[in-house]
């Protein structure tokens, strides 16, 4: 167990900032809540308008250099990252609960993205458009918005961080992020990154905090030209219904019911494969995560025994051990609701096959670990095949036919991701065409996306204003048409 542990600051116009209140916050890790990972800042409105004002001055020279320019500031960010990669793996495994695997492949993706929109900074950003005057020209251009709060949730310390500060940075924004307050040790890790590649004071800041005050008070900030949120629907409501009062534009990337749908065309083992990873790696904690598996009667019940010989196969452990493919949940609270949803799975009387309780055996008592848990006999519109439980629980749900469960897998509010596993060609088209999906794949795990395409969903999901890939441009700037007549 680590017993070192350091107090942070705010990064605020070039400088760490010590917070208005005075205050600090321990975070403590979910693996053992004896470990304290760092005392972080509770900052205050004050701290907030500091970061912004510092944003909007910064703005009037970074909006100035070239798309190559500040891509190079992006290019120096990611070999640093790199270099570090083993450091904050480890830090973000010991704060956020993540297997040291699973948070160094989310550090190289934060590398990845970073050297992405690098390289966005050279590409052509505007359209020519043929005028119908001769002597006319005719073509459109990109404008920074200003200054951008960015706002983002603790599932994926880095990689989140990193989708957005990106984008925002090389078009010629700047930022002001206000990361989870559970995993700030995280986010100021790799804020350190962008510090030691040398951005000009102002660029970049951070304000950690509580999301009640900070990042209200980000929201409702005059001189916040955007905002850019990762995070549950509840919060989303808030923010979208601040910024449309404001008349400033907004992203919002929440919550998933993500299916995966297996016909009787199935390979059975790679369905039962995917469907375990996709729904117990990160205990359950990703928004593209599985939550339901919508299986045909033919297949349903070899699909759930070779699911639960899996499940059986799951270490439950300290993500920093090599053994654990499956850490804690990420908080009390976390451990509270999904424990609690599990409660409402049996009252509403489906079958509890696996897990259902903590896993508190030796020294896993001192965290916040919950079994691998699969629902059998799950009606579709109970609680948990309806709403986002965000924790290591899977709902089988057994249907008659495909028709059918495109129209169970549809039924819900969110449309985040999906999967469907068939070898035959007619059913693939169908689902193609009928599932209500922002990301949909065929024999593949609900969850991950490659960095240079379009990430977001339907339905409550998200706004239609995607991350990632060259269709982050949209949100992050807007356009400006030109008309040239001599
Ligand atoms: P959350 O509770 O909504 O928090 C997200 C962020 O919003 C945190 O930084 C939080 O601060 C802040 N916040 C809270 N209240 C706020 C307010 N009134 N005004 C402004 N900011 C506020 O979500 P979470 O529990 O961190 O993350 C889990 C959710 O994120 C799940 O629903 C998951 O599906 C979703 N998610 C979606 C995607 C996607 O791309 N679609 C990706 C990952 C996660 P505090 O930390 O201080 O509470």
């Amino acid at each position: 167990m680590k017993v070192l542990s350091k107090t942070y600051e705010n990064y605020i116009n070039g400088k760490w900032k010590a917070p208005q209140s005075g205050g600090y916050k321990e975070s403590i890790s979910p693996s053992d809540k004896r470990d304290i990972v760092g005392y972080v800042p509770v900052s205050t409105i004050v701290d907030v308008d500091e970061a912004v004002r510092a944003g909007k001055q910064a703005q009037i020279a970074w909006r100035k250099l070239s798309g190559a320019a500040r891509g190079e500031y992006l290019r120096k960010t990611a070999d640093i990252l790199e270099q570090r990669s083993d450091e904050i793996a480890e830090t973000l495994t010991r704060e956020m609960g993540k297997t040291l695997v699973e948070a160094k492949g989310e550090t190289l993706r934060g590398v990845d993205i970073l050297r992405y929109y690098a390289n966005e900074g050279m590409r052509s950003i505007g359209e020519v458009i043929p005028s119908t005057d001769q002597d006319t020209l005719l073509f459109t251009t990109r404008a920074p918005l200003g200054v951008i709060g960015l706002i983002t949730p603790w599932n994926f310390p880095v990689a989140i961080p990193v989708h957005k500060m990106a984008p925002a940075l090389v078009y010629g924004n700047t930022i002001v992020i206000k990361s989870a307050f559970e995993t700030t040790v995280t986010a100021i890790k790799l804020l350190e990154c962008f510090i030691d590649a040398g951005f000009p004071p102002g660029v970049v800041n951070l304000v950690s905090g509580r999301g009640s005050t900070i990042g209200n008070a980000l929201c409702e900030h005059p001189d916040i030209k955007a905002i850019s949120f990762t995070g549950s629907n509840d919060v989303g409501q808030i923010i979208a219904a601040k910024a449309v009062k404001r008349g400033v534009k907004f992203q919002l990337e929440m919550g998933g019911k993500n299916p995966v749908i297996v016909t009787k065309h199935a390979d059975l083992d790679l369905a039962a494969d995917l469907t375990v990873s996709g729904s117990m790696k990160s205990a359950g904690q990703k928004c593209t995560a599985t939550s339901r598996a919508i299986v045909v009667e033919e297949v349903y019940e070899a699909f759930r025994d070779k699911v639960l010989q899996r499940i059986q196969n799951i270490q439950v452990g300290n993500g920093l051990h090599a053994d654990s493919y499956m850490g804690p949940v990420s908080s009390e609270n976390q451990y509270c609701t999904v424990l609690e949803a599990i409660k409402k799975g049996i009252e509403e009387g489906a079958r509890l096959i696996a897990g259902g309780k903590p896993e508190s055996t030796g020294d896993l008592e001192h965290g916040y670990y919950i079994e691998p848990t699969v629902f059998d006999e799950v009606k579709p519109d109970m609680f948990i095949a309806q709403e986002e439980i965000f924790g290591p629980v899977l709902a089988l749900i057994k249907v008659e036919s495909l028709d059918q469960a495109l129209r169970v897998a549809n039924d819900v509010k969110y449309g985040l991701s999906a999967s469907i596993f068939t070898a035959h060609l007619d059913e693939v088209f169908q689902y193609l065409a009928e599932m209500e999906a922002g990301m949909i794949r065929i024999n593949g795990e609900t969850t991950g996306l490659e960095y240079q395409a379009p990430f977001g969903g339907l339905k409550a999901s998200s706004t239609q204003a995607r991350e990632l890939g060259r269709a982050a441009i949209d949100f992050f700037t807007s356009i400006k048409t030109i008309t040239i007549k001599p």
